[in-house]
């Protein structure tokens, strides 16, 4: 019988059962260090420049594809991007959430297991475990995991930087100053 979601970590190993049709994703361990993510994550903080910028591709569907396309390729080939549209890299260590088996984004399931193992891959670590041990090694401890709205599955496939930019990727303006409160310097 399938374990329950949140059952005691550790208890068994048996995994859930994941439909044939939907593969898993699978935890990924980044390929670039937290220190350096970080300092390119505040080069790409909304400002007046970024916002004019995210509004001209919007106007220009072959420089938004373009752009779409470095990012995706660049975030994919570092984090395993899923390109969902809404990036939550900033306040997750740099570790993509949606590489979690669940695509959770608030924080990891009751099911990992007491070595940190993920519950669905027991062989590899848990994401949110992996994020939390970049960001306090990176100082930015602080302004790890802060509370996100759901995924806006209209906004998946869409450049995330640009929703970034022109504030349509559910961060609240006052949480946007927050992301990279605690980054180091
Ligand atoms: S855009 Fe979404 S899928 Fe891609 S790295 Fe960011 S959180 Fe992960």
């Amino acid at each position: 019988m399938p374990r329950r979601c949140g059952a005691r970590p550790g208890a068994d190993a048996v995994p859930l059962p994941v439909p044939a049709s939907a593969p898993a994703p699978r935890p990924r361990r980044p390929r670039l260090g937290a220190r350096l993510c970080y300092r390119l994550g505040a080069l790409l903080v909304p400002n007046r420049l970024w916002r004019g910028v995210g509004r001209s591709l919007e106007r220009h569907p072959s420089g938004y594809r373009a752009l779409h396309r470095v990012e995706a390729g660049v975030k994919e080939a570092a984090f395993g991007c899923r390109d969902c549209g809404q990036c939550a890299l900033p306040t997750t260590g740099y570790a993509c959430p949606m590489t979690c088996p669940k695509e959770l984004r608030n924080g990891p399931c009751g099911g990992v297991r007491a070595d940190g193992g993920c519950e669905v891959f027991p062989e590899v670590r848990c994401v949110w475990l992996v994020g939390y041990e970049r960001a306090a090694a990176a100082g930015a401890a602080a302004g790890f995991a802060p509370l996100l709205g759901p995924l806006d599955h209209r906004r998946v496939g869409e450049s995330a930087w640009v929703n970034y930019w022109l504030e349509r990727d559910g961060s609240p303006a006052p949480r946007r100053g927050a992301l990279h409160a605690g980054a180091p310097r």
